[in-house]
Order: structure tokens, then C-alpha cells, then sequence
């Protein structure tokens, strides 16, 4: 008998190879393929009689064997052709499989099968077209045919049939030990299910009303922990102090009146909300999310402004050097005339003497260590950082000189996040939305170049960089792989500096690369001593390269539309007119119209909120909220939504986590696993 945590070797039919193709997906112990949840279904359950079997539709019939004979097809040698016939009581139908000469051996005249596949009329008659079969044995379940079957991503080498076959496997020897973090007593009372049976259902369901009712189970469960996440978040900030800062109007209106433009509504309206949240003692805990380009800048800039007025300092925090000296520099235009010292912190600048005196400070990591003094803290503004948290706020709260208080918080993100989907994922968190841009911006010219054109797409990039233009190509992958055919950085470079542009100045950029190696050479290609820069998905969302007008994208199918609006937010940061070009290998109509969705679509939360529809959540917010990798989470049922945040507040008022470990121990392991703030 195996266990939930035994590696996957422990099942029937497991050796090296499997066991190494698994862990390709993630799958090393019979927990995690139970975890490993279905793509898609297909209903095989409806058995219909041969005389009712129609053309190109699929079916499944249950069938006895009458003949079956094996060869090689006439012109074609090398194929294999398995031909059978099969009757029932109302007829009898051919049945044809390719290069599967084994089939021959599995099926005998005689069997009593059942058959699922798509009858055609082809070279070889009407057939039943390599159809999956299986025995049928009274009292045993069918796993591949005559029932609604589960279909899994899967990864080269690796068959539907196997791996249904691994988690049934998995299923019927280690479901008995997997534990329900939920107590019997708030089943009842948000009504619903058990998790093993929930769990068996996803896998193997029984009808689509049972499918529903386990879906639902793991849907409130991810859904629940999120809400209580954010309610121990909202209960502990609010046993800490903030400090009080009243909105300075004159000095807001000036610093507004003098910009070089107008604020959006937008802008104006997350600004005030802001500015109104820093107003009371209550630690303020905001997410500001607007498009690349969106001008979420200039209001960190109010919102640290009226700070500054209010004698307090505020600190803005990006992610690298590269980004605090652009921030640096933009801040410093904003705040001219404005009698506000900055000071830059990063590990290289270091000067710490500056903190002391400076409003305002722009730095990395850097900023968060005892080191570094803060006389008066006010308000801490965290650009693109996903890691910040409860913790390293408190740990600027203790290097605030004499501080008893917390400084606000304001988190700015370009991933557009529509609000049905923050209210799920973060709660009742404070959300404000840029949802325009400014006006007259040049919209970003998207093509989704066939592959017959690639040449001239190069032709035309030649031609853009001659003119004193940049090009960025990104890439899926680091390292060519052989399995899925994607394009990887490692060969794309090569390729293009050896054949395509041999004359042109190309540089790579990847996430194996040291954090250093890549800020040096975005810092180049900054200075226009790049021509085209090959990268993968890592070159953050932020970085400034004014002359870059140009981003393509190779196989952009692998993306989802809203990481691929963020990566053509790197190019269009000036007035010249800029490019988008979409390269995919794939031919499948929906994912061209997918494609083609960022052609007419220019809005990073429309595009978000049809990616969402249309691809769930989890491959999206993947990298934002690794929580969510199973995507199960739909949003199609608001009532869910409140039953999990009733049920997160009954949690903390009737102390459920203390009194059940095992609620305590599943929440635990959720929040290792997940980020917030
Ligand atoms: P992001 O939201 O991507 O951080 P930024 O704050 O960097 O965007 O702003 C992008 C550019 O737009 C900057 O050059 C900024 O000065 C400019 N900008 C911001 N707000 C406006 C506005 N209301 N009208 C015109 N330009 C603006
Ligand atoms: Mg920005």
C-alpha cells in the first residue's frame, strides 16, 4: 500500500524513465498527481448502438471483436495499419489504427469492448478512426471510455491513457489519507463537501451535477483562504498605528497646477483616495494597479508630496538600481521647484548620511536593513516588488528613529488586475484603479505576423534600427528544448547574430543570468549600445529604453494576453510611432483569435479580463499569486465569494484555527505558498 507522499516510483508501471518525464510536470509523489488536476473533460458516457454511430461525430459503442488482422499500408510501407471489425446486435463497424501494430496483439476475436473515438469515410472506408478502447468488467469502473473522462496536460512521452491510469492509481491507494482541513461542522455549514470525494469527482466525475459540487468544494477552499489571509492582514495592521497626515491643499494644488500636464480622472481620483486613506491613524494597505504608461508615478509623487508637507519622509522602493536611478530622475523633475531633497540608496550608492536629512528616498533592498535610519517615516511606496509584506514593514517600522508607528503603504503594480478578480484574490484589500491613459499617446501598431513574412519582418527592423531604433525579441525559453519546439534565447541569439544580423549589435538577457549581468546589460541597451536585445520574459516591466520601438515576440502563444500587453508596454515610452510584432507557431483558430485580440484591444484590463475568461486565472496570475496554479477558480459565481469571506470571519470569531490543527495546518502551508500585499 503506497502513501500520499511516496514518490510516484512506489506505483505499478513507474520506472526511471516515467518517474523522470512526471517530474517534467511537477509530479514527484502520488500527492501531487492527485493535485494534478484535469484541462479539460470529455463526456464518453452516452453508449449508442452501431446502426446509430454517425459520421464525424464522436461516440462510443460498446462491441465484440469479430475480425482483426495487421499490415503494412501498400504505397506508404513504413506505415502500420491495425484494421478491425466490430459488431453489437444492430450492425457492425470498422475500426482502423495507425502505427500501433501492438493493438493487433492486445485484441482478440471475441472481445467485448467498449470503443470511443470519430467515424469517418476515408481511404479505408467509413472506420472508426484509432479509437480508444477498453474492457468492461461488471462491477469495475472504466477509466478511459464509456464515462466522462478527465484530460491532462501532458508533456512528450506521456499518454492520456497512462497518466489517468497513474492517478487512479494514486486515487484508490492514497485518497483514504488525504486530510480535510475543514471540520465537519463548517461543511454543513457553507454546504459543501468533503475534500476526497470533491478530490475523486474532479478526477473521475460521475455526472456533471457531481463534477459542479467538486469543483465548487475546491473553488470556496482556495477562495476561503485568500479571504482569510486578507482578514488577519486587515486585523493585524489595525493593532498598529499609523501616523495622522492631514492633505496639505495648497501645496498639493501647486505641485499639480505646475505639472507639464493634466492628471487623468483617473489619476486625480486614486490620488484623492490615497491622500484621504493616509488621513486617519489606521495603517493604510493600498494597491495602486494601472497600465504601463498609466502615470502611476506622479501620483506616488502627491501622495509622497503631501508626506514631505506634513514633515515626515517617504521612501520609494523598486526592484533594482537600474529603476531607483530612473525613478530618481523622474522625481526629481516632478519635484523641481518644489523644495524637496532626495536621496538615492541602492548596495552601490550607499550613502546613508543623506537618508537622514532627504524627503524623500528612492532605493532597492538596500533600504531594508538596521543600517539605515529613518528620523521620520511616514509612508513607504513599493514599485513592482511582489515581496513585501507584514514583515518588512515592521522591520522599517523598528529602523524609524523612535517609532512606534507603521508607515503607510502603497504598492504600485502594471499588472492589470480588474476588480472581481482583486476582490477574490486579496479580499477586501484597498484597491485604486488607473484605467486610462493619458490622452494623445500613440497606440502601440500590433501585427500577428504570418510565418511566410518573417523575413520581412526583419527586413523592417533593419530598416527601424538604421533609423537609429532598438528592437526587443523575447523568447519563451532559456534553453532549446527539444520537446516543444519553442524558441529559446540561447539558439534565437546565436541564430540572429550569426545569420540574420550579422551587422547589427545583439545582445541576450535571462533569468539565469546574475542580477548584476542583467542590470549591466540593460543599463546598455539603455545607452544605445544595443541594437536588438534577445530575452526571455524577465526584463522588467519598468525600465525606461526611450528608443525602443520595436518588441517581437516568438511564440506568443505560450503567453497570456495580459503578459503579453505588459510586454509590449516596454516599447512606446517616447513620441516615435512603435511596434508590436506576434510570432506564433501554433495554427489553431483559437489561438489566433486570440492573438489577434491585441491587434484591436489596447487596454491592459480588457485584455486581462477576457484572458480570464477565456484561460482561467492561474496561468496569469501565476507569477503573481502562485496560490492559484490550479485555475480553478472561475468567478463565474459571486455567491461562493461571500460564502468564503462569511466563512474567513467565522473563522476569526469563533477561533477555528485554534481549535482544528488541521484548519491551522492547511492555512499555514497556503500562506507559504502565497504573497500578498
Ligand atoms: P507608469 O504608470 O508606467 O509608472 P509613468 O508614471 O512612468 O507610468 O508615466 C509615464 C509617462 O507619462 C511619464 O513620462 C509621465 O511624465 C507621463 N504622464 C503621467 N501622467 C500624465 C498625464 N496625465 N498626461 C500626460 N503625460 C503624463
Ligand atoms: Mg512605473
Amino acid at each position: 500500500m503506497a502513501h500520499l507522499h511516496d514518490s510516484v516510483r512506489t506505483l505499478y508501471g513507474v520506472g526511471t524513465a516515467l518517474e523522470e518525464r512526471l517530474e517534467r510536470l511537477g509530479i514527484r509523489t502520488l500527492h501531487d498527481l492527485i493535485w494534478y488536476f484535469p484541462r479539460q473533460y470529455e463526456d464518453r458516457s452516452d453508449i449508442i448502438t452501431i446502426a446509430e454511430v454517425k459520421p464525424d461525430a464522436k461516440v462510443t459503442i460498446s462491441a465484440r471483436v469479430a475480425q482483426i488482422r495487421s499490415r503494412r499500408a501498400f504505397r506508404r510501407r513504413r506505415m502500420h495499419i491495425v484494421e478491425a471489425l466490430l459488431s453489437d446486435d444492430s450492425g457492425s463497424i470498422a475500426a482502423v489504427w495507425f502505427n500501433q501494430p501492438y493493438i493487433a496483439k492486445q485484441l482478440r476475436v471475441g472481445d467485448q469492448l467498449l470503443f470511443s473515438g470519430i467515424a469517418k469515410s476515408g481511404k479505408h472506408g467509413f472506420a472508426l478512426q484509432n479509437p480508444v478502447y477498453e474492457r468492461s468488467q461488471p462491477g469495475k469502473e472504466t477509466t478511459h471510455t464509456g464515462r466522462i473522462v478527465p484530460n491532462y496536460a501532458l508533456t512528450e512521452g506521456i499518454t492520456q491513457k497512462q497518466l489517468r491510469a497513474l492517478v487512479k492509481q494514486a486515487l484508490t491507494s492514497a485518497l483514504g489519507e488525504v486530510e480535510d482541513p475543514f471540520p465537519d461542522e463548517m461543511l454543513r455549514r457553507y454546504d459543501v463537501e468533503p475534500l476526497a470525494s470533491a478530490l475523486q469527482e474532479l478526477h473521475f466525475p460521475a455526472s456533471g451535477a457531481s463534477f459542479s459540487m467538486a469543483r465548487k468544494r475546491l473553488e470556496f477552499q482556495e477562495l476561503y483562504f485568500v479571504q482569510l489571509q486578507a482578514q488577519r492582514i486587515r486585523q493585524a495592521l489595525h493593532a498598529h498605528r499609523s501616523p495622522e497626515i492631514p492633505f496639505h491643499e495648497a501645496a498639493i494644488k501647486q505641485f499639480v497646477q505646475q505639472l507639464p500636464f493634466t492628471l487623468t480622472t483617473a489619476q486625480r481620483k486614486a490620488a484623492w483616495t490615497i491622500l484621504k486613506d493616509m488621513q486617519n491613524g489606521v495603517p493604510m494597505n493600498r494597491l495602486l494597479s494601472g497600465d504601463v504608461g498609466s502615470g502611476k508615478t506622479v501620483v506616488a509623487a502627491i501622495a509622497m508630496l503631501n508626506v514631505v508637507r506634513n514633515g515626515l519622509q517617504a521612501v520609494l522602493m523598486v526592484p533594482t538600481e537600474i529603476l531607483a536611478q530612473q525613478h530618481a530622475a523622474s522625481l526629481e523633475q516632478l519635484f523641481a521647484g518644489n523644495a524637496v531633497t532626495l536621496a538615492l540608496l541602492t548596495s552601490r550608492t550607499r550613502k546613508q548620511t543623506n537618508v537622514q536629512t532627504a524627503d524623500v528616498i528612492v532605493g532597492t533592498h538596500a533600504v531594508i536593513q538596521d543600517a539605515v535610519v529613518f528620523p521620520r517615516l511616514g509612508l513607504v511606496v513599493v514599485d513592482e516588488q511582489h515581496r513585501f509584506g507584514v514583515q518588512q514593514r515592521q522591520q522599517l517600522k523598528k529602523q524609524t528613529r523612535g517609532g512606534d508607528m507603521l508607515p503607510h503603504l502603497l504598492s504600485m503594480t502594471a499588472t492589470p488586475i480588474p476588480r472581481t478578480l482583486a476582490l477574490t484574490m486579496y479580499g477586501d484589500l484597498d484597491l485604486s484603479v488607473i484605467d486610462e491613459l493619458p490622452k494623445g499617446r500613440l497606440t502601440i501598431k500590433t501585427n500577428l505576423v504570418p510565418p511566410e513574412k518573417r523575413a520581412d519582418a526583419y527586413d523592417f527592423i533593419r530598416t527601424r534600427v538604421n533609423a537609429g531604433e532598438q528592437c526587443f525579441v523575447i523568447c519563451p525559453l532559456i534553453e532549446p528544448s527539444d520537446v516543444s519546439g519553442a524558441k529559446s534565447v540561447t539558439t534565437e541569439y546565436d541564430r540572429l547574430r550569426t545569420e540574420v544580423f550579422p551587422d547589427l549589435r545583439i545582445a541576450m538577457v535571462h533569468g539565469k543570468m546574475k542580477s548584476d549581468e542583467k542590470e549591466q546589460i540593460m543599463q546598455r541597451m539603455k545607452q544605445k549600445k544595443i541594437d536588438v536585445l534577445v530575452s526571455t520574459s524577465v526584463i522588467e516591466v519598468g525600465v525606461d529604453i526611450p528608443h525602443a520601438t520595436i518588441m517581437m515576440i516568438e511564440g506568443a502563444e505560450r503567453f497570456g494576453l495580459a503578459q503579453l500587453h505588459q510586454f509590449r508596454g516596454r516599447v512606446g515610452r517616447s513620441d516615435m510611432q512603435s511596434y508590436c510584432l506576434l510570432f506564433t507557431g501554433s495554427s489553431a483558430d483559437q489561438t489566433l483569435r486570440r492573438l489577434r485580440a491585441l491587434t484591436k484591444i489596447h487596454n491592459g484590463f480588457q485584455l486581462a479580463e477576457l484572458d480570464m475568461k477565456q484561460r482561467g486565472t492561474g496561468e496569469i496570475y501565476g507569477t503573481l499569486q502562485s496560490g492559484f496554479s490550479q485555475s480553478l477558480i472561475t468567478f463565474q459565481n459571486p455567491q461562493l465569494i461571500g460564502n468564503a469571506q462569511a466563512a474567513a470571519k467565522d473563522t476569526l470569531a469563533y477561533g477555528w484555527l485554534d481549535s482544528h490543527p488541521q484548519l491551522q495546518r492547511a492555512f499555514s502551508e497556503f500562506t507559504q505558498n502565497i504573497h500578498f500585499e
